[in-house]
């Protein structure tokens, strides 16, 4: 068992005008196996936290600590938290011209193996995966995200989770822009990588529905830069009936 330790994470994002603090004191403990749902309205300082965590150089830690099994999170370069185990799908997943899908998948893998994978036992994992995600083989010689629909970016991402097996994956807002049948295929393939390899998963998402499909453990509310309500799944359930308008100040400016 892995565990990814966030203490007192406060976090500035840098823009024209200065720092500006976006994260205000996040804690959270995940463990391997289990999946945390991070809800919360929109500019509450969701992908922020899931850059941080990947490493993204926009985002400064201005206090707190991040450990992984006691590891210093913070003081990793963004290779080697990949390495370690973390992975990001991106809320925005972007296109890599002139690399196709298949060679960027094969030296992403090759890069934290620290050795190339046998290609017979590579070449059928990759298939295996595709077809899983009702994926066009065809997908594997295209380059990576160029003129690809919402959707398929999504699961492109999914497909890297499932051929690369982190330890944990954040997924920020996998769910938004997916129709239900690609819901449903996607939350399929995070069910089968957490089934397979005991997966922990950072679940980033404004809506309930992908809710329905992966099952939180621990649901946690950020609004503002602060978890401001933690609980199981039941709290989902609420969410969905009440939105987040209980937990917003009135005075906040609007996004
Ligand atoms: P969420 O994912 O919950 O919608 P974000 O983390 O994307 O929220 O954004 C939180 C706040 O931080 C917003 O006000 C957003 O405008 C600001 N912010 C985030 N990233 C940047 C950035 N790279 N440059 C400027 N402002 C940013
Ligand atoms: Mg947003
Ligand atoms: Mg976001």
């Amino acid at each position: 068992m892995s565990v990814l330790e966030i203490r007192d994470l406060h976090v500035s994002v840098e823009t024209e005008a200065g720092a500006t603090p976006i994260l205000n004191g996040i804690d959270l403990t995940m463990k391997t196996g289990e999946t945390h749902a991070i809800m919360g309205p929109n500019g509450s300082g969701k992908s922020t936290l899931a850059y941080t965590i990947a490493g993204h150089p926009k985002y400064t830690v201005t206090g707190g600590t991040i450990t992984f099994d006691g590891e210093d999170v913070l003081e990793m370069s963004v290779d080697e938290r990949a390495r370690a185990g973390l992975f990001l799908a991106m809320q925005y997943p972007v296109e890599i011209p002139g690399v196709t899908v298949t060679n960027f998948l094969r030296t992403a893998k090759t890069a934290l193996d620290g050795e190339a994978p046998s290609i017979r036992s590579w070449t059928k994992d990759v298939k295996t995966a595709m077809s899983n995600l009702r994926m066009d083989p065809k997908f594997a010689q295209r380059n990576v995200n160029e003129g690809f629909s919402g959707g398929e970016k999504k699961r492109h991402e999914i497909l890297q989770l499932e051929v690369l097996k982190p330890k944990f994956a954040i997924l920020d807002e996998t769910d938004s822009g997916l129709d239900v049948d690609a819901l449903k295929i996607v939350s399929e393939g995070v069910n089968r990588a957490k089934e397979a390899t005991g997966l922990g998963v950072l679940l980033i998402t404004h809506y309930t529905r992908i809710l329905r499909y992966i099952r939180p453990d621990y649901v946690h509310v950020v609004v503002a830069g602060k978890i401001v309500e933690e609980g199981g799944p039941e709290l989902a359930d609420r969410l969905e009936e009440e939105g987040y308008d209980r937990f917003l100040d009135p005075s906040a400016p609007i996004e």
